[in-house]
This record gives structure tokens, sequence and C-alpha cells, in this order.
């Protein structure tokens, strides 16, 4: 592991301004919604935020999965909100939004894992806004019926993350596997070959670029139509390890391997995130 805690040159940015966002944070807090840009601490939020662009999660801020990289606190989560889609909705015609990218815990508590309510929150921002909607969903434990769910709301962009090569998933994702995240994304572009699918992966958690390119025939092989690839960053000392920073020109040239093995579109770099520029990925994509 990276034993200093001081990040590399091309890590550091400057703090993002708060000005222009506190009215979003404000709307967000006072229609009692959770962003993964806020929750996340992510480091390119004022960009999204301006681009109109959010992350947000739903089904509440308590996972039932143990993920090692992620910030998410994890627990016994509280009944669904009813109220929610309406109040998604909300925020969305409010900041004006026109790609809103829907993401949430895992529900293993729920029996459908939460699948309903994310068909009902697409539906409730689209009727309500028009935008265009990617929805960045759990695995429901591969029960295909679900993601069916999901795709009844005819999401645009049907983006489930792998974040990393097989060999890893036991020590990164811990309850999560490799195969049933194939399956989830192998189904919903069997069902809906009309919507795009995306996956992404974290690097720097000790993959070599040999299993990256693996990973990412996998997803060729299954359809996948976009992908992002950033560096993990632990949040906390009780996460992951960062095995190893890349540098930005690693990130360009794994970037356009990635497009040679045919993926519509390809976001790669240190500062990408699953829903980083997803506005673009989608146009591109879209008219490609
Ligand atoms: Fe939010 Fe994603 Fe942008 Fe980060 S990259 S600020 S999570 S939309
Ligand atoms: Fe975080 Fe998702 Fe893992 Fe839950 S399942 S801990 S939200 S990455």
């Amino acid at each position: 592991a990276v034993r200093s805690r001081r990040l590399p040159p091309w890590l550091k940015r400057p703090i993002p301004r708060s000005g222009g966002m506190g009215f979003t944070n404000e709307l967000i807090k006072e229609l009692g919604l959770e962003t993964i840009c806020a929750s996340g601490k992510c480091p390119n939020r004022s960009e999204c935020w301006t681009r109109r662009t959010a992350s947000f999660m739903i089904l509440g801020d308590t996972c039932t999965r143990p993920c090692g990289f992620c910030a998410v606190k994890r627990g016994r989560p509280d009944a669904v909100a009813q109220d929610e889609p309406q109040r998604l909705a909300e925020a969305c015609a409010r900041l004006g939004l026109q790609y809103v990218v829907i993401t949430s815990v895992t529900r293993d508590d729920l029996p459908d894992g939460g699948a309903s309510h994310f068909k009902r929150c697409v539906e409730a921002v689209r009727e309500r806004t028009g935008a265009t909607v990617e929805v960045l969903t759990p695995d429901f434990n591969g029960d295909l019926t679900a993601v069916d769910v999901v795709l009844e709301a005819s999401p645009e962009v049907f983006n489930h993350n792998l974040e990393t090569v097989a060999r890893l998933q036991r020590w990164v994702r811990r309850k999560s596997q490799y195969t049933i995240s194939l399956k989830v994304l192998a189904h919903a572009k069997r069902a809906r070959p009309d919507l795009l699918t995306k996956s992404g992966l974290m690097l720097g958690l000790g993959e070599t670029t040999e299993e990256i390119l693996e990973t990412l025939a996998d997803l060729r092989s299954i359809g996948c139509d976009l992908l992002t690839l950033g560096q993990y960053l632990q949040p906390s000392p009780k996460h992951l390890p960062v095995q190893r920073y890349l540098p930005p020109e690693e990130f360009d040239e794994l970037g356009e391997l990635a497009r040679q093995l045919g993926f519509r579109d390809v976001a790669s770099g240190p500062f990408v995130r699953s829903s980083y520029h997803a506005d673009e990925m989608a146009k591109h994509a879209a008219h490609a």
C-alpha cells in the first residue's frame, strides 16, 4: 500500500468554491435528500452542479453491504420513504437539472431490493422535468425480475459498477460478486438493447493491467456501451488503503485501449467517478 498520506501532484486540486453551491445544498437539505456528490465529498461537486448534473442516492442513507472502499453508512436501514420520488422530482425541477443520476444503497432487506422504488423515482423525475435519467443500481442479488422492474421505467442509461477486477472482488466488495454484476449488466442489454449500459472500475487497488484488460473484455462481451475508469481514493483510514496512484498518462493509455475494444464512450482519468460528465457521455454515445 501507499504509505505516505500525501497525494501525488496531479491529484491536488483547489478546494471547491462553495459559492454557487449554497442554494443546491440548502434545497437538498430542505427536501431531505441524499446526494453522493455531497455525502461522498466528491471533488467534482462544483463542476458538476454548475453543469446542472447531480447524483442522488435513494432508498435511505444506510447500506446492507460492507464494501471496503465505500464511505456510505452501513447497518439496518429505515423503512422506504414513500414520498421520496416526489421530493426527488421537486429537487430536480427546482435545480433545473437536465441530467439526473439516480443511485442507491443496496437493500438486501427488501424483497425486490428496492427495484420498484427505483422505478417510481425515475418516472417521477421524468414526468416532472423531462430530464435524461441514468440509474446506477445495486446488483439486486442477481434477481433479474427486479432488474426488469427498473428497466420498465426506461432510464436512458443503465449503470452498474464492477468496481474492480475479478480477483479483488472479495477484498474490495466483500459480499458482492463479479459474476452476478456481469449477469445483471448482460441482462439489461439483452432485455433492452435500445438503452445504454455502463460500468466502471476504481483503479489503484492492486489490479494488474492485464486484469484490467480482461475485465474490459468481459464487459464488452456482454455489450456494455460505456465505461468509467478512475483513481480509488481512501475515504478514511478505516477504508482499504490505496495500493498505487496511476499517473494521468496511464489513464489516457487505458482509455485508448478501452476505445479500441469497442466501448462507445470512455471516461478515464484520476478524477473520473461513475457519474462524472455522465451527461456528455450519454449524449456522445447516443450520436455515435
Ligand atoms: Fe456528483 Fe458524480 Fe459529479 Fe461527483 S462526479 S459531483 S458524484 S455527479
Ligand atoms: Fe457502498 Fe454500494 Fe457497497 Fe453499499 S453496496 S457499501 S452503497 S458501494
